[in-house]
């Protein structure tokens, strides 16, 4: 016998379920069916698949309790573990993320919030909640090894050992803590109460769940396909327990989507639209896709050729009936009836996000603020449905608070616009007060509010909405309606001009006299056809180096500063000042959009020498 410490995490995570941060405790349960079943499915599967010889007549978990040893045991005949299985998946935690859900979950414990510690599943660890000691024996499908013998009190470390008798699958014995405890446990022994959770949490379960034996033996499921019931006979609350099941997501789902197709190729699916995105949405090698089924049997997790990318957040399961049941992955991705089945969801999913909009904004509105940054790839990745992306987005506005259709914006637009105003940075506040805002806001011209980096590429990718072009208002030139009447500004600033754009020739293309400034000085403006500078910014922190970009730099002739500097320049261009004015122009326009100034300590020195001789 060996014993082994756990894994540090492992040791936290168990700390806080020995000492019960769940109010409820009957989900272990839950938990331990929900892995038996798994366990199930992969044994099926490596026997379809992987051509695995193992008896397969009669899978199902068996429920055994003893009231006196106080011992509530789940047992399975699935695939099993090896040893080396039981210590790398029983001993530590493997799923990525895991410091932060421990973070979260202390945080949870501490200021009680129950909905924040709901939304962590924490599987076979549960049981722990409500036992001083678990046993579980196991022994691998398909090898002659011998059986594992694991047992823990939940403390610091655990026990391994031989079980030469074992059977093939997996038998978790939970012992349960004395009744008398404060806490006042359940019994779990009690018959009534075991069936009460079994047909509560797991009824959907398609494996038989039994309990007693011999003739006394009575299954507690009645194992239907929860996708393949009508909706209305299925309630919220075992939709929501299947939603677990496969998403390992506490949290209930905002939205449940069903379809079904029949005639020439048929297939089922059952969809949720999740509440919360998981901390892993933006990372790369995140597990993502639905669950396959072929005719009620299980092929796979994860299958990435049902949704696409941009609606990874998406769960559920899809239930093909004409499909081989050893179908692989690599032929999945070439199937014809997978692409069709594909495109019918993301038509489903993205109609299910417009009813949310029309009809339940409050519903709406949690699902664009978690997956809004997601879908927006979509704009990008699949041009057939961007027209139905952008009719269910909404983006934030100078017009108020509450984001907006890009329909309602075109409701509001002003006499003679032609464009859909944008600009796009890192912030609200910091795009608000953006010098390229000014003629727009002091005008009344509304203007869209775009700061997810994904935003910066798919404007590029769209080049209009119902015939008007999307415009940023920091690139090109400006023509506001409005401003067509205004006087020309008095002095030729010609020379002044030339001047300045010689002197900044390293740093700026062209200097010209601005638009689209009321108040502040100077800005600086892409070139209509050029890369903004958020987005070459991206590009680097991606590692790919291009060259600089040069911007042009905008001058406010109604600018005091601006109509000085002319005149200056116009009494004596070879002022020595002037070189070192037109440097602090040019770095202020910088710091005004939160740009970063090449030579931080030059312009402080700059700005300190020319404030001394004002004081
Ligand atoms: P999760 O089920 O969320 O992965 P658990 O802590 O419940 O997390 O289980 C960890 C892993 O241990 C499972 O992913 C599975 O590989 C293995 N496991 C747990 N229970 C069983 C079982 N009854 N049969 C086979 N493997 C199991």
């Amino acid at each position: 016998m060996e014993t082994l410490e756990f894994q540090a995490e492992a040791r936290q995570l168990l700390q806080l379920m020995v000492h019960s941060i769940y109010s409820n405790k009957d989900i272990f349960l839950r938990e331990l069916i929900s892995n038996a079943s798994d366990a199930l499915d992969k044994l099926r599967l490596a026997v379809l698949q992987d051509g695995l010889e193992a008896d397969t007549s009669d899978l199902h978990i068996e429920i055994e309790s003893d009231a006196e040893a106080r011992t509530l045991t789940v047992r399975d005949n699935g695939i099993g573990m090896t040893h080396d299985e039981v210590v790398a998946l029983i001993g530590t935690i493997a799923k990525s993320g895991t410091a932060e859900l421990l973070a979260k979950l202390k945080e949870a414990t501490e200021t009680k919030d129950a909905a924040l510690i709901g939304q962590f599943g924490v599987g076979f660890y549960s049981t722990f909640m409500v036992a001083d000691k678990v046993t579980l024996t196991t022994r691998k499908a398909g090898t002659d090894g011998h059986g594992t013998r694991w047992e823990s009190a939940g403390e610091g470390t655990y026990t391994i050992d031989d079980a030469p008798d074992a059977p093939v699958g997996t038998s978790v014995t939970v012992h349960l803590r004395p009744k008398d405890e404060e806490d006042a446990l359940f019994d779990y022994t009690d018959e009534w109460k075991i069936k009460e959770i079994v047909k509560r949490y797991s009824d959907f379960i398609s494996f038989p769940i039994r309990m007693g034996s011999g003739d006394e033996a009575a299954t507690l499921n009645s194992m239907k396909a929860l996708w393949a019931r009508p909706r209305s006979e299925v309630s919220d609350e075992e939709y929501h327990q299947f939603y677990r099941h496969i998403s390992h997501d506490w949290t209930d789902p905002l939205e449940i989507i069903n379809m079904r197709a029949e005639g020439t190729f048929e297939y089922e699916a059952l969809l949720f639209l999740p509440a919360r995105a998981p901390h892993d949405l933006f990372q790369r090698d995140a597990r993502r896709g639905l669950q396959l089924y072929v005719k009620r049997v299980f092929i796979m997790d994860d299958s990435r050729e049902l949704i696409p990318d941009y609606l990874r957040f998406v769960k559920g399961v899809v239930d093909a009936a004409d499909l081989s049941l050893n179908i692989s992955r690599e032929i999945l991705q070439q199937d014809r009836h997978i692409q069709m089945i594909r495109r019918r969801l993301v038509k489903k999913v993205l109609s299910t996000i417009k009813d949310l909009l029309n009809n339940h904004p409050e519903k709406y509105a949690t699902f664009w603020r978690e997956f809004g940054r997601a879908v927006k790839e979509g704009l990008l990745n699949d041009p057939d449905n961007q027209k139905a992306i952008l009719d269910v987005a909404t983006f934030a506005s100078t017009a108020g608070d509450e984001p907006t259709t890009l329909a309602a914006y075109l409701e509001r637009v002003k006499e003679g616009q032609e464009e859909i105003y944008y600009l796009t940075g890192e912030s609200r506040s910091q795009v608000e007060n953006s010098p390229h805002m000014e003629a727009f806001q002091a005008q009344g011209y509304e203007v869209l509010i775009l700061t997810d980096p994904v935003d910066e590429v798919w404007v590029e990718a769209v080049p209009d909405y119902d015939g008007k072009k999307l415009q940023s208002i920091a690139r090109g030139s400006v023509d506001l309606p409005s401003e067509k009447e205004k006087p020309e500004p008095e002095g030729d600033f010609g020379p002044l001009l030339t001047f300045l754009g010689e002197k900044l020739e390293e740093q700026v293309k062209e200097v010209r006299l601005s638009h689209r400034l009321t108040t502040s000085a100077a800005c600086l403006v892409s070139d209509a056809n050029d890369i903004t500078p958020t987005l070459e910014k991206m590009y680097r922190a991606m590692g790919q180096e291009g060259p600089r970009v040069k911007r042009i730099l905008e001058l406010n002739p109604d600018h005091p500063l601006v109509s000085g500097l002319r005149e200056a320049h116009e009494r004596q261009a070879d002022d020595p000042a002037l070189p070192d004015t037109a440097e602090l122009l040019y770095g202020t326009a910088l710091l005004a959009e939160g740009g970063d100034l090449e030579d931080p300590a030059r312009f402080a020195k700059l700005l300190a020498d020319r404030l001394a001789r004002t004081v």
